[in-house]
């Protein structure tokens, strides 16, 4: 079972899962997934259930996997949605943890590298405690994702639960909608269509982009692992967001302009980059697709959002 599956990363392990072999129920309520997404799975071979995960589900057949990715995961949305990230981090996770409990299934918890706030650790390991601003903006979603962690390792501690965490960083790639408001769907966009690409704050701040079917391998190998600890996967090279821009707009072969305008959130992190010695380690895993390569891929995908 994938909750989120109608969204980006929801999509990509659902067909993986699909194209592996395994029978497939899609969870999710479109808060930010799109139909489109669930159609395609549909057409795969997954059932699509449309549900909050917030409310209790019970599904008759046998699972053996419960992936949550329901989650929205925008920057924007920390705004529009405050108490519906919340709601489902919280709630939401431990309905699928119970749901998971009943038919003692592996329960894989897609977290991320937010929970390490703006870090004052670089590159950041999985022992790395992070520095949230409790109070800000940025953490309904960060401290959201910090709760599901810890739901994660009680359930694990006090009801043997088999679990998995993965501490996502940024993942980009086909299938992210034109209006996510993330960086890269943002500059794709604004390149393809001739407008300035929007650099928020100066565009000093660095991320580390991952493909996403550099990530969706590595949640594949963790899925099938014993490992209950937390995994950070990302790609460890490591980008400003001017660079980045400079990019999209050489590959797109595009004419727009650089625009400087002020920060979504006071607190948006100045660097990011991690650590990925343990997944390397305990699952031989490392991501294989260059920038431009994952880029280039993306552009297509959003070129042909645009022109339908
Ligand atoms: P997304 O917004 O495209 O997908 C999230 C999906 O969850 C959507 O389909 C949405 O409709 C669904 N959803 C939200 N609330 C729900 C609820 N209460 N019940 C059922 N469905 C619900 O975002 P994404 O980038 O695909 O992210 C997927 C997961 O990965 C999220 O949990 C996110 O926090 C995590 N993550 C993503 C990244 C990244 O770079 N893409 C980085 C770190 C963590
Ligand atoms: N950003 C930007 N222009 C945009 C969107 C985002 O400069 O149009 C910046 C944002 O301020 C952040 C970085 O790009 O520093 C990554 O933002 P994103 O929303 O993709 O994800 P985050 O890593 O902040 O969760």
């Amino acid at each position: 079972m994938v909750a989120g599956g109608a969204g980006f990363l929801g999509y990509h392990v659902s067909k993986r899962l699909l194209d592996e072999g395994f029978e497939v129920y899609v969870v999710d309520n479109y808060e930010t997934g799109t139909r489109q997404n669930t159609r395609d799975l549909a057409e795969a071979g997954a059932e699509i259930v449309v549900h909050d995960i917030c409310e209790p589900l019970h599904i008759a057949g046998d699972i053996d996997y419960v992936l949550n990715l329901a989650c929205p995961a925008s920057p924007v949305d920390f705004d529009r949605l405050p108490l519906e990230i919340m709601r489902t981090c919280s709630l939401g996770t431990t309905m699928l943890l119970e749901l998971s409990r009943a038919h003692q299934a592996t329960f894989l918890q897609a977290s991320t590298s937010e929970v390490y706030g703006d870090p004052e650790v670089h590159p950041q390991r999985e022992d790395y405690c992070g520095n949230v601003n409790i109070a800000g903006p940025r953490a309904v979603y960060d401290e959201g994702k910090r709760y599901a962690e810890t739901l994660c390792h009680t359930y694990h501690r006090h009801h043997n639960a088999e679990v998995r965490i993965v501490r996502i960083f940024n993942t980009y790639g086909p299938r992210m909608r034109p209006d996510d408001g993330r960086v890269v769907s943002n500059f794709c966009v604004q390149a393809l269509s001739g407008e300035p690409l929007t650099l928020y704050g100066g565009g000093e701040q660095t991320r580390s982009f991952c493909y996403c079917s550099d990530l969706i391998d590595g949640i594949y190998r963790l899925l099938l692992s014993d490992y209950t600890q937390p995994c950070n996967m990302g790609n460890p090279s490591e980008i400003s967001m001017r660079e980045l821009a400079e990019i999209i707009i050489e590959l797109a072969g595009s004419t727009s302009e650089l625009k400087v305008v002020p920060a979504l959130h006071a607190d948006d992190p100045k660097r990011r980059r991690p650590d990925i010695s343990r997944a390397r380690e305990i699952l031989n895993w490392q991501p294989q697709v260059s920038l431009q390569d994952g880029l280039s891929k993306t552009l297509d995908w959003f070129a042909e959002q645009l022109s339908e």
